[in-house]
């Protein structure tokens, strides 16, 4: 491959790593990811066909994409999901997903059949009233059983758990316990500003108020670095002797942007090119005129901005003032 045929923008990130949102809808009501009063319904013309996703995933792939991430919304509920995830398994691309495991016992073996390996699962409370209050649903159980089930069937299994201030950093103990005894990798996340989120500064928790909680809990010695991997937006650690590990990732205090390798691709087939970006560049329509989409890939990879999409600090003028798209819209 020339090297004029890579995804690379004006500050030498090479992009080789696409995050497709498949729906703005979810079977959960996460308050840190879906506004309230919930998001408007639009047309479903306005969004892709799995066919179109196929369509475009394809262009994205000759153009150097190496690993493909379905998220959401929640990308299970997602029509024709089964023939989609088998379909993009013919790519010669490594296939993820991120899911809120509600519907995982339906798909095992569809995973299995289009070479997935690796699955991240969002639970954010290991006490059932607490999940529940959090995500405005009763599934707790029924994630918990999906969770076991995926790790029977020997996935790779990541937990996302989004720490907020006075609702589960006291969690973050137990949730490594977990990886203590399970081969299970736990991944705290600060809580981002997003539309509708009523974010402040307040009530997110550092990646060092988390590192200090877990030392505090078990002993600086009894925990141990690994090293992390190149792009990796976790920084990992592991209790001493356990089957899994856990790590933090410091979106707000310490973004990993210098090393960014994604493009997000959202549910009505527009390019992020950052998850706080301002600009996006429309593929689908362009698609549905069956006009060449790699130039207007490429034009949107040398839009991205340094960091932040274009903002100096993640701080509260920074939730208040600007306009961005809520979480569940932009994907995840
Ligand atoms: N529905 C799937 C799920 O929950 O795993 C996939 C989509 S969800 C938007 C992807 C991830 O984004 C989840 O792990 C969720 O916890 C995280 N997320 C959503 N809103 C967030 C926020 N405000 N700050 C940090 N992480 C957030
Ligand atoms: Fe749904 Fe995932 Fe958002 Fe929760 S975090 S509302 S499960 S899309």
């Amino acid at each position: 491959m020339t090297h004029n045929s890579h995804l690379i923008d004006n500050f030498g990130r090479k992009h080789d790593y696409l995050r497709i949102s498949l729906t703005e809808r979810c079977n959960l009501r996460c308050f840190y990811c879906m506004p309230e009063e919930g998001i408007e319904k639009r047309d479903k013309a306005n969004f892709m066909t799995s066919e179109e996703v196929i369509g475009i995933a394809k262009t994205f792939v000759k153009m150097g994409i190496k690993k493909i991430r379905l998220t959401g919304g929640e990308p299970l509920i997602k029509k024709d999901i089964a023939h989609l995830l088998l379909e993009l398994g013919k790519l010669p691309v490594e296939l993820t997903i991120t899911t809120n495991a509600v519907l995982v016992d339906r798909f095992i073996n569809t995973f299995k059949l289009a070479g997935i390996k690796s699955v991240n699962v969002s639970l954010d409370s290991l006490d059932e009233k607490s999940f529940n209050n959090i995500s405005r649903r009763s599934y707790f159980n029924k994630i918990k059983a999906n969770i076991d089930l995926l790790l029977q069937h020997n996935f790779h299994l990541k937990l996302n758990v989004v720490v907020i201030k006075d609702l589960n950093e006291h969690e973050i103990p137990a949730f490594i316990e977990w990886s203590n005894a399970k081969n299970i990798h736990i991944r705290f996340i600060e809580f981002m500003p997003f539309d509708g989120n009523n974010w402040n500064w307040d009530k997110k928790v550092s990646f060092k108020e988390m590192l200090s909680i877990a030392t505090s809990h078990f002993g600086t010695s009894q925990i141990e670095k690994i090293k992390d991997k190149e792009n990796d937006t976790t920084r990992s650690y592991r209790l001493k002797g356990a089957l899994g590990t856990f790590g933090i990732i410091s979106s707000v205090t310490n973004p990993f942007c210098d090393t960014c390798n994604r493009i997000r691709l959202t549910a009505d087939g527009k390019i992020k090119n950052c998850l706080f970006s301002q600009t996006e560049t429309d593929l689908l329509t362009n698609y549905r005129k069956e006009r060449n989409l790699e130039p207007l890939i490429r034009e949107a990879i040398l839009l991205k901005k340094e960091k932040h999409g274009g903002a100096k600090v993640l701080d509260d003028d920074f939730a208040k003032l600007r306009t961005n798209r809520s979480m569940i819209a932009i994907g995840g």
